[in-house]
């Protein structure tokens, strides 16, 4: 175990998200070096070191986060992972930027994040039970409605969701349903939170498309089949007209230029644990995909794959990021002077926390969506966000990613400021 979480042989993932703040610094004249430095750091981190007993008898020690980045515009708000690598520099890096995402599509909510390390693939039913009621246990006083909102992320779902959730009230002894958002429906999870990152990520594409002349038809490749990717591959498809000719997970890709059935992926995917054994179309690896001649390609699993030292290679026109930090700040300028548009986390994979918004709206009101009510809501939301990106893009002439950086950041040091610091 790594105590602290540390991991030295893995890139930083905060020093990234710095990185990329500094590139915004010259846009920001009205902000000043103090508050910009306030601005880098998460305001608070808890640390736990969960038991919890395994299936053989034995207990087994787990190290677990949550990282509180800045409340100015509300309460934090962001997922928890599980995955056997994630550090305490992931969970404070992704919290940084849920406060940019939640700022950038104007929700009133700073960023938060957590994660476990643990591989879940790993472990039984019971077992993942006892370990998310022991982190929800643990962090049920650094959580709260109108404080810190927990939700899904990379391997973690509504079931997860729901022994965070009923863990915490047996704590607290009420109910609090809007405490932890992408729940079960049953237990006041939303219509439309299942497919909201895909499908929010797709209304901002289309926006792009439009001003960046990609047509219908254009080719797609998409790096990851978990919630996001799958989803991806069915909205992109049905809502874009993209034709998506490659898909990979973390046992590989399968390439075929006439596209695959959505259906028929899920099952090799259910069957075999990978769409690599997709049998009709050409195996091929993740670092393939994401060099693929294709128009779109869409990063939809985890940080840091498009680099240094893959992205002179890159022939995609647009990258949709739906991934948190898929690219780095070295790649990002590489794909700029190439001409590559990159579509950043914090605008294309905005919808899940928007619908999570929704979800506890409608868990503080009592008052429940119909499905296209959340559409609607999310296509606004969605195609306003990017509207405000690109208009600071053509204004500044910078990357898509540094003009969100600069209309998000000046949002929060403006409420931070008029707050003032205190104590
Ligand atoms: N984990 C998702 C994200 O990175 C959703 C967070 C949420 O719904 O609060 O945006």
């Amino acid at each position: 175990m790594e105590v602290g979480g540390m991991c030295e042989h893995k890139v930083s993932l905060f020093e990234n998200v710095i990185k990329q703040m500094e590139v915004a610094r010259p846009y920001l004249p009205n902000v000043e070096d103090d508050l910009f430095e306030v601005l880098k750091y998460p305001k608070e981190t808890l640390i736990m070191h969960l038991s919890v007993r395994m299936d053989d008898g034995k207990v087994k020690v787990f190290s677990a986060y949550r990282s509180h980045h800045n409340n100015a515009l509300g309460p934090y708000k962001g997922g928890v992972r599980y995955h056997p690598q994630v550090t305490l520099d992931d969970v404070m890096a992704l919290s940084v930027l849920m406060t940019w995402k939640c700022a950038v599509v104007g929700l009133p909510y700073g960023g938060g994040k957590g994660g476990i390390a643990c591989n879940p693939k790993e472990m039984s039913q019971g077992e993942l039970e006892r370990l998310s009621r022991a982190y929800a246990l643990a962090v049920s006083r650094f959580v709260g409605v109108d404080y810190d909102i927990p939700a899904p992320d990379v391997n973690t779902n509504p079931q997860i969701m729901a022994w965070f959730l009923d863990t915490y009230e047996k704590v607290k002894g009420w109910s609090e349903p809007g405490v932890y958002t992408g729940k079960p429906m049953v237990l006041g999870g939303s219509e439309g939170r299942k497919d909201a990152t895909s499908r929010g990520g797709a209304y901002v594409t289309r926006e792009a498309m439009k001003v960046f002349g990609i047509k219908e038809g254009a080719t797609c490749a998409i790096q990851g089949f978990g919630n996001v990717g799958s989803f991806a591959h069915k909205l992109y498809k049905e809502l874009l007209g993209l034709k998506v000719i490659a898909v990979s997970d973390i046992g590989g890709g399968v390439y075929n230029p006439n596209g695959f059935d959505h259906d028929k992926l899920l099952k090799v995917l259910n069957e075999t644990g990978t769409v690599a054994n997709y049998p009709d179309g050409d195996k091929i690896s993740n670092e393939e995909l994401l060099e693929l001649n294709v128009d779109i390609l869409v990063p939809a699993a985890i940080e840091n794959v498009i680099t240094e030292e893959n992205a002179p290679r890159i022939k995609a026109k647009l990258i949709s990021e739906l991934a948190n930090g898929p690219v780095t700040p070295e790649a990002d300028k590489i794909l700029f002077d190439k001409g590559v548009i990159c579509l950043p986390d914090i605008l294309t994979n905005a919808g899940g926390v928007t619908v999570s918004y929704f979800e506890w709206i409608q868990n503080r009101t009592g008052h429940y969506w119909p499905i296209q009510k959340i559409y609607e809501e999310l296509d606004r939301m969605m195609t306003n966000a990017f509207l405000a990106v690109y208009e600071v893009h053509r204004k500044y002439n910078i990357d898509m990613r540094t003009a969100a950086y600069v209309l998000a950041i000046g949002k929060v040091a403006e409420a931070t400021k008029v707050r003032g610091i205190w104590p």
